[in-house]
C-alpha cells in the first residue's frame, strides 16, 4: 500500500486483522489532516495539532507494517515498487499517493507562489506572512512597504478562501494592536479567481454568500482573473502588475508524479481514470485511490478530490482486494456523499448538506463538528478544538506568531 493520507490509512485499517500481510509504505512518517493545514499556516493551530505518527495509529494492526520510503517506481507488470531504496513486490497494491500542486506549466513561479500541501508549506507561509509584516514596520520606503503589506492568494476554491479569510482576520484583527509604524489593518488581502466565481463547485447562492462575507471581512475578491506571471515582489494580470511580496497559490492540483511512471493513460491533472471496482485498466489486482485517481459516479462526473472520497474508497479498495485474492469477484465503488463545506473566516462558512445549503453562524459550526470528529488517531483531539476555538474566540495566536529571521526569497 502506497501513502498514509486519508484513503491509505482507511484501506489500511480496514485491512487490520484480516488474513493478509500489509506494508504501508509512505515517505512521511507521519498522517497529515490536510484540511486543518491552512490554521497552521495562519498560527491558529500547532504543527503537532494536525499529525499523527503512523505507526501509533496502526500500533493495534499487528499484520501492517508502515515503513519510511518513497517509492520511485511501479511496475505493474512485474508487481514490484522500486524505493528510494530496494524494491519490494506484491499480490496487491493499493496506491494512494496524493496530489500536489500545479502551475499550469510555470513550475517556476513555486519559488515564489507556495501552495498548501504539508506540514512544510504550512510553516514556510506562516513564516512568509509573519516575515512580511516585520519587514514593513522597518521599511521606511512607501512603495516598497505597501507590498509588503499585500497579500495575493490565488486560486477562490476552498483553500484559497479560507486562506484569505484567515489572512484579513490576522491583519484586522489578531496583531491589529501590535505594530507601532504600520498599521496592519490597512494591509491588503487580494484573492484572484480565474472563473466566474468562488467556490464554483458550490451552488451559485452560497458562492455570492460567501463573496459577501470575504467583502465584510476586508478581502478584495477579483474574479476573471487571469494570472499570467508571478514574480518575487508582483503578480501579473495580462499587462496589469500588483505588487505584492506575498503570493499564496491555491489554483491548481496534480496528481502524485508517481503515476506517471505506471505507464497507463492519465487524465490532464496526471490522475489515474480507474474502472469502477477502483483498480487501474488492465491491472485487477491494482488499485487507485483518492486524489491521484479520477472515478466517475453514475451520471459520468469525476468525484471531487475530498477526504471522503477518499476514505470511502480505501475501505472499498481494501475489500476488493481481498476480494481478488481470495477468487471473489470484486464490488463497484458507490460515493456516499454527505456534504461539503468551507469556512470563510471567523464563524462564518458555507455548506452543503444533505441537499441543504447553510452558511454563517451554523455552517461554520457544522464545519468545526465535522472536522474535529474525523481527526484521525488524534487522542488531543478535543484539546485541538480547545486550542483553535481559543485562537479564535480570543483573537490570539500567542507563541504561534514568532517567526524566524527573514530570509530573502530572492
Ligand atoms: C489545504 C487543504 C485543505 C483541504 N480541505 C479539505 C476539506 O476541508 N475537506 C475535505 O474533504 N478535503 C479537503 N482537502 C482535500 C483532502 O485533504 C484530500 O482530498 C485527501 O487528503 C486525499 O487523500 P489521499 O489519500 O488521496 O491523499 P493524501 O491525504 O494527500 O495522502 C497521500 C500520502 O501519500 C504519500 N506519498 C505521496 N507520494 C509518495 C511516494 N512516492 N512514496 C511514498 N509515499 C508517498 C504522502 O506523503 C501522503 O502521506 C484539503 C486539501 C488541502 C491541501
Amino acid at each position: 500500500m502506497v501513502g498514509g493520507g486519508f484513503g491509505g490509512l482507511y484501506a489500511a485499517r480496514a485491512l487490520a486483522s484480516r488474513p493478509v500481510r500489509v506494508t504501508l509504505l509512505d515517505r512521511r512518517n507521519h498522517h497529515l489532516f490536510q484540511p486543518l493545514l491552512y490554521q497552521v499556516a495562519t498560527a491558529a493551530l500547532n504543527a503537532s495539532d494536525i499529525a499523527a505518527p503512523l505507526r501509533s495509529v496502526l500500533r493495534r494492526a499487528r499484520n501492517v507494517t508502515v515503513l519510511l520510503a518513497e517509492v520511485v517506481r511501479v511496475d505493474l507488470a512485474a508487481r514490484r515498487l522500486a524505493l528510494d531504496r530496494g524494491e519490494i513486490g506484491y499480490d496487491a497494491l493499493i496506491l494512494a499517493a496524493g496530489a500536489g500542486h500545479s502551475y499550469f506549466g510555470h513550475e517556476d513561479w513555486e519559488v515564489f507562489a507556495p501552495g498548501l500541501k504539508s506540514l512544510e508549506d504550512a510553516l514556510e507561509i506562516r513564516r512568509r506572512v509573519l516575515s512580511a509584516y516585520e519587514s514593513a514596520e522597518r521599511e521606511p520606503d512607501g512603495a516598497e512597504q505597501r507590498a509588503l503589506l499585500t497579500f495575493v492568494v490565488v486560486g477562490g476554491g476552498p483553500t484559497g478562501v479560507e486562506l484569505a479569510g484567515a489572512l484579513a482576520e490576522i491583519s484586522r484583527q489578531t496583531i491589529a494592536r501590535d505594530f507601532r509604524v504600520i498599521d496592519p489593518t490597512k494591509a491588503r488581502i487580494i484573492l484572484l479567481e480565474g472563473g466566474d466565481r468562488v467556490l464554483a463547485s458550490f451552488p451559485e447562492a452560497l458562492s455570492r454568500r460567501a463573496q459577501d462575507a470575504l467583502q465584510r471581512i476586508g478581502v478584495e475578491v477579483r474574479t476573471r482573473a487571469n494570472v499570467t506571471r508571478v514574480t518575487a515582489d508582483a503578480v501579473w494580470l495580462g499587462g496589469e502588475q500588483v505588487r505584492a511580496r506575498t503570493v499564496l497559490w491555491a489554483a491548481g492540483v496534480a496528481a502524485a508524479p508517481l503515476t506517471r511512471t505506471l505507464g497507463v493513460t492519465l487524465d490532464r491533472s496526471g490522475r489515474v481514470p480507474v474502472e469502477p471496482d477502483l483498480s487501474i485498466p488492465g491491472h485487477p489486482e491494482a488499485f487507485a485511490i483518492g486524489d491521484m485517481s479520477v472515478c466517475r459516479d453514475r451520471t459520468g462526473a469525476p468525484l471531487p478530490g475530498l477526504a471522503p472520497v477518499a476514505m470511502q474508497q480505501g475501505s472499498r479498495a481494501a475489500d476488493n482486494a481481498l476480494r481478488r485474492l481470495s477468487g471473489q469477484p470484486t464490488r463497484p465503488f458507490r460515493y456516499r456523499d454527505r456534504g461539503t463545506m468551507a469556512t470563510i473566516g471567523r464563524a462564518a462558512a458555507v455548506a452543503v448538506v444533505g441537499g441543504v445549503q447553510l452558511s454563517g453562524l451554523v455552517a461554520w459550526l457544522a464545519w468545526l463538528f465535522v472536522h474535529i470528529m474525523f481527526l484521525i488517531g488524534f487522542r488531543n483531539r478535543f484539546l485541538v478544538l480547545f486550542e483553535w476555538a481559543w485562537a479564535y474566540l480570543s483573537w490570539q495566536r500567542g507563541a504561534r506568531l514568532i517567526t524566524r529571521p527573514w530570509r530573502s526569497r530572492d
